[in-house]
């Protein structure tokens, strides 16, 4: 172990990257966030050399500031690096950068607290008024998300903050590997934070000391294995903290691997389950951040009787539909020719895989002639599993105050205030809208 702060062994990190970096400009060439952002005519040499600059003293060219903050972490950069350089870590790094230019570390931290606290609202808010005790306890939440057993489980699922606002797909997961047969212990929620929130406004230390933190609890499982569902979490960890935590400590504590990666190694396990037909037309909204996932989804897709996968050869960026919120006119563009093509592709269902789509795209039902579904529902109703989807019960209604008096009974038992409650529901729910509906 070295005595190396986080922020130290970050920092040495991005330093060998900036010298292992040729300014060949590849990453640019490859990024399909320059065309949006306007950057089509930038020269990629000049705009990656610009980053290595802000990098350095927290300033650089406007071309080069305006590419770091339109990056959605696609990835498709660190596929089109021939030197082993991760270009999505660079801009994430040249963002801290400017963030620690334009802020002191007190403003910085004000900034990321207050985050971190909306952050813990909207999800502790959004997970009670669907979720009782019971079921808030299987989900690694109340004193469940301390671990009472001396034997340490197979394996740690983590559930990253914000999936837990559509808990029936951390719940559909959950059932699918107890039908395998897979030990668990669930970890996840704001006490569980991966340092993401902290990270972005450039309050490196703290982030370091919460992804640190969650990293030890999750450092016991006997396979040396982390599932997790999070994209965001996922990068986050094994892009940044893993990597400056094994500088630091010498040895990294566990690997991690994505849910449907780590369900697509088991398809062998998992196809003798999947024993009901589910004769559907599907397609699927795709966010290729973390390789080999949407694959996994295609595959998961296709191992299940009756499905018919349609593809509808539409653009696929970022990591989840929330990074597409730096380019939000090209965001709306996109939704709305992908909704049109599955429209005019006469399938029965829009299937998606992340949380953070499933809440923008699921009420747009209401507007069109097919259903908007989880990958995992699909599994499940395959397997004979059922997890009511009671976001999108709630979401469709676009009422606040139907949603409120609908669920009464769990905001008295939680002692939430109604009123309270109204204004969260139209602020956490019905405003997380990107893309208008049509029908108001
Ligand atoms: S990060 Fe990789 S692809 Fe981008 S300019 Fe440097 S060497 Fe080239
Ligand atoms: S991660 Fe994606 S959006 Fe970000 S720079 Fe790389 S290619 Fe561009």
């Amino acid at each position: 172990m070295s005595d190396l702060s986080f922020e130290a062994a970050l920092d040495a990190r991005v330093d060998e990257m900036v010298d292992a970096c040729t300014r060949c400009g590849k990453c640019v060439e490859a990024c399909p966030s320059v065309k949006p952002a306007g950057l089509a005519d930038a020269m990629p040499k000049d705009v990656i050399s610009g980053i290595l600059d802000i990098l350095r003293d927290g300033d650089g060219p406007e071309a080069s500031q305006r590419w770091a903050q339109a990056c959605t972490a696609s990835g498709d950069c660190i596929r089109a690096c021939d030197e082993g350089v991760n270009p999505r870590f660079l801009l994430a790094m040249a963002r801290v950068s400017m963030a620690k230019a334009k802020n002191d570390l007190p403003a910085r931290r004000r900034k990321a607290l207050e985050r971190y606290r909306d952050v813990g609202r909207e999800v502790s808010f959004l997970s009670q008024i669907q979720l009782n005790d019971e079921v808030l306890a299987r989900l690694g939440q109340k004193s469940a998300s301390v671990n009472t057993t001396t034997e340490p489980p197979d394996f740690v699922f983590y559930t990253g903050c914000n999936v837990l606002k559509t808990p029936h797909i951390a719940l559909l997961a959950l059932d699918i590997m107890d039908t395998l047969g897979i030990g668990y212990q669930v970890m996840g929620g704001p006490s569980h934070c991966c340092g993401i929130v902290h990270m972005r406004p450039g309050d490196v230390e703290m982030s370091g000391r919460m992804g640190t933190n969650s990293i030890d609890k999750m450092s016991q499982s006997k396979s040396g294995q982390v599932i997790s569902w999070c994209p965001s979490c996922y990068v986050q960890f094994t892009e940044t903290t893993l990597p400056a935590l094994e500088r630091q400590r010498g040895a990294r504590p566990f690997e991690m691997t994505p849910f449907l990666r780590f369900l697509e190694q088991r398809i062998d396990q998992l196809t003798p389950h999947l024993r009901e037909r589910v004769p559907m037309r599907v397609a699927l909204h795709r966010h290729p951040g973390v390789s080999g996932v949407m694959e996994a989804a295609i595959r998961l897709l296709n191992a299940i009787p009756g499905v018919t996968f349609v593809d509808l050869k539409q653009p696929a960026l970022g990591l989840q539909a929330v990074y597409l919120n730096v380019l939000p006119e090209y965001k709306r563009e996109l939704t709305l020719n992908e909704l049109q093509a599955a429209c005019d592709a006469g399938v029965d269902a829009l299937v998606t895989v992340y949380h953070s789509e499933h809440r923008e795209l699921c009420a747009h039902e209401r507007d069109w002639p097919f259903r908007i579904v989880n990958l995992l529902e699909l599994v499940g109703e395959s397997m004979g599993l059922k997890q009511n989807d009671r976001y999108k019960e709630l979401k469709l209604m676009q009422d606040a105050d139907q949603i409120v008096a609908d669920c009464a009974d769990l905001l008295a038992s939680h002692a939430l205030d109604a009123a309270k409650a109204r204004e969260l529901v139209v602020k956490d729910m019905l405003a997380d809208q990107p893309l208008p509906l049509r029908s108001g």
